[in-house]
């Protein structure tokens, strides 16, 4: 009986039988079988980066499968190791940047684990040949969603977008896990490329630029690492943070942005702290790392997390009113990775039982029995049409049509309940007076006299503040229907 292993050819040759010769070349051929697991039931695949792992599972996920099922029929679970971290190299050695005495015991550690995991390396240069920005696709600038709490890092993104090198120079990006720096920072990359094809992105991990540094003591192709970043338009450095102690490779990085700032080329670093509070870091990166600009992108708020949310929800086509939504931002109130988290078991769920609508009481449990009150005003403002909503439930409390509400009539009963709805719409939907005059039809003035009027009568007059909660019960209602 073969080996276990030996299936994995039969496996490559089944799918190079159904697979274009441009695509199997591309993303197969350096597949490697690394080991199965779990009495047979997990397969585990090495590739070349994430990169190609991404594309691999987005692309060729079901013809993979269906590949691996035939020689391997227990297998219920594919998951891949990426076998390149150590896939670039330095010439470190030449300008003399020897890793300190400190660093040394890490250093061999890290040479220890990289080379348990290498299995298919590019032969001649350890520089990937492929996937040569190491950009994940997932990351876009169009699913990333501009929210209260990032628009100062999207803005200045999109003007090195427009301009690289030019107008900020490094970008300093920071902010605790989960809020978006990776997927900022790739998207960055990504819609450069598009807008010139031929740019050379580099994206890379503090600690990929740390694996480089000691592959480049392990190995004699220092020119290649030389060209590797000389060769850089725009440089993307994640999680600098790591940097902290690493002396050596403080030094080799100090050289590559001395020599790429010399060029004008675009730095873009993220790290989860300010650059004056990442620790044991040279003076002289630090301050180099504030010459640009320096920006954070804050804890989102609860309308913050509704709008990623929402986003999401309907990217993913999941069923869910905008109650069961606004309840999961007000419980999860971390960060978005979080968020994705929660939503990632919604979504197994209604995939697995897709006739059966997804019930509040399965929502509580997922959320760990947490449900908490939604803000009012909320509820309101993520309505859709939401202007239009509180003019109809002010009609129906007060018994009138939407022509009288928006007419001239001035009787009494028809002008209260005008004066609700401009009220409602001034101050649930946060709207400036003049945007209340629009819908209404009235001068700013006119809103400016009906609010403060209604704000006066309903501290006296409890009939009239009645009205008004009845009014926002009754939207209230509509919202859990949403
Ligand atoms: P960080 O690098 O800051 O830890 P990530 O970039 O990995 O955070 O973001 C965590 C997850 O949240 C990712 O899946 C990312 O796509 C998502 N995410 C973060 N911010 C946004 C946003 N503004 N819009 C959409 N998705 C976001
Ligand atoms: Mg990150």
């Amino acid at each position: 009986m073969p080996a276990v292993n030996d299936y994995w050819s039969l496996v490559l040759e089944a799918l190079r039988q159904k697979l274009s010769k441009s695509n199997f070349e591309a993303w197969f051929t350096s597949l490697g079988f690394v080991k199965t697991t779990n009495n047979g039931r997990k397969l585990i695949l090495s590739t070349s980066s994430s990169f190609s792992k991404n594309y691999i599972e987005t692309k060729f996920k079901h013809i993979l499968k269906e590949a691996v099922s035939k020689y391997y029929p227990q297998v219920v679970h594919i998951d891949f190791e990426i076998s390149n971290t150590v896939a670039e190299t330095t010439g470190l050695q030449q300008e003399g940047f020897f890793p300190l005495q400190s660093e040394l015991s890490d250093l061999q550690e890290k040479i220890k684990e990289v080379k348990s995991k290498t299995i298919n390396l590019n032969q001649g240069s350890i520089i990937p040949k492929k996937n040569i920005h190491n950009l994940n696709p997932k990351y876009t600038l169009e699913n990333f969603v501009v929210t209260g709490n990032n628009e100062l890092a999207v803005s200045v993104a999109k003007a090195i977008i427009e301009k690289p090198g030019v107008q900020y120079n490094p970008v300093f990006l920071y902010s605790g896990v989960g809020l978006g720096k990776t997927h900022l920072l790739q998207a960055i990359g990504q819609k450069i490329l598009e807008n010139k094809p031929d740019s050379r992105i580099r994206y890379t991990t503090c600690e990929a630029f740390f694996n480089l540094f000691i592959s480049g003591i392990q190995n004699k192709k220092s020119a290649e690492f030389k060209d590797y970043y000389r060769n850089t338009d725009v440089l993307l450095i994640d999680d600098i943070q790591f940097i902290a102690g690493k002396e050596a490779t403080q030094e080799a990085f100090f050289h590559a942005f001395n020599e790429l700032h010399q060029n004008n080329k675009q730095i873009v670093i993220t790290s989860d702290k300010h650059p004056k509070s990442l620790g044991a870091v040279e003076e002289r990166l630090i301050s180099r790392f504030e010459w640009g600009i320096v920006i954070d992108i804050s804890k989102p708020e609860l309308e913050d997390r509704i709008r990623v949310l929402k986003d999401k929800v309907e990217r993913l086509r999941l069923p869910l009113t905008l109650d069961q939504l606004t309840r999961i931002a007000t419980a999860v109130d971390t960060n978005y990775r979080d968020l994705e988290g929660v939503l990632n078991r919604i979504e197994a769920r209604i995939k697995l039982l897709p006739e059966k609508p997804f019930e509040d009481y399965e929502l509580n449990k997922i959320l760990g029995g947490f449900h908490q009150a939604i803000p009012m005003n909320i509820q309101i403002k993520f309505m859709p049409n939401s202007s239009d909503r509180i003019m109809d439930a002010v009609c129906k409390v007060f018994d009138i049509t939407k022509s009288e509400l928006l007419g001239k009539n001035r009787q009494q009963h028809i002008a209260l309940a005008r004066q609700v709805a401009m009220y409602l719409c001034k101050n649930e939907l946060d709207l400036s007076f003049p945007a209340v005059g629009k819908i209404f039809g009235r001068d700013h003035t006119t809103v400016l006299h009906a609010c403060r009027r209604l704000h006066d009568d309903m501290a006296i007059k409890s009939k009239i503040s009645s009205k008004v909660e009845a009014v926002k019960s009754m939207l209230q209602e509509a919202f859990a229907q949403v």
